[in-house]
């Protein structure tokens, strides 16, 4: 009965998630894919760069591989950890602002995370729900800088890029991080880091989970 149940919870959140415009998953509690609608697959089409549909291919594995840089990966991983304890569904979501930038537009994404909860139970699930709130032309919120792929190898041949803002950190001047549209999709061989501006204004307030 329990089982079916779950099911039919589990159901219900997944067809919510596919009727839902913005980019949006569901997760077990292990945080593997269960579920992603189409505007995830789209999005994460768009910032790959590639044509074809990722969502099967992603089922069954982690949601926080997905994300790139240790340092995102950390925060995510917290985020994910805090939905867990909740055990009301009125309780305020837990919601982190992120940059999901493209070559011509500076997109700021608020993600919001929930638990899945069935009367009196531990989360069943978790989704993620990805909604855009704000979105403007990319050179009106950044300088852009065009210089070639070379200008940011670091003595290993390395390329650092924010995983949030996906500016690239010019290894002569440590404070330096260029939006570089041309080098902004696919800097090969890339490292992922929060620069400094990011880790600030939107992963700033973040208390670690007790
Ligand atoms: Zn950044």
């Amino acid at each position: 009965v329990r089982t079916s149940a779950h099911h039919q919870v589990l159901a219900s959140v997944i067809r919510a998630l596919s009727a839902e415009k913005w980019p949006a998953c569901l997760l077990d509690c292990q945080g593997t894919f269960l579920f992603v609608n189409e505007p995830w697959d789209r999005r994460v089409r768009e910032e790959r760069g590639s044509d074809e549909s990722l969502s099967e291919s992603l089922i069954g594995t982690g949601w926080l591989d997905s994300i790139q840089g240790e340092d995102a990966r950390r925060v995510y991983s917290d985020l994910l950890a805090r939905a867990l304890t909740l055990r009301d569904q009125h309780a305020r979501p837990i919601v982190q602002i992120c940059e999901s930038n493209t070559p011509t537009t500076a997109r700021l994404v608020s993600t919001r995370i929930e638990p899945v909860l069935m009367q009196g139970a531990d989360p069943i699930a978790v989704s993620v729900v990805h909604t855009t709130v704000r979105e403007r032309p990319i050179e009106e919120v950044y300088d852009l800088v065009h210089r070639v792929a070379d200008a940011y190898r670091d003595d290993r041949g390395q390329i650092a890029q924010c995983s949030c803002c996906r500016r690239l950190k010019d290894p002569a001047e440590p404070e330096r991080w260029d939006l570089v549209p041309e080098l902004l999709m696919d800097p090969p061989p890339v490292s992922h880091q929060l620069c400094e501006l990011c880790a600030e204004i939107h992963y700033g307030v973040l208390e670690p989970v007790a």
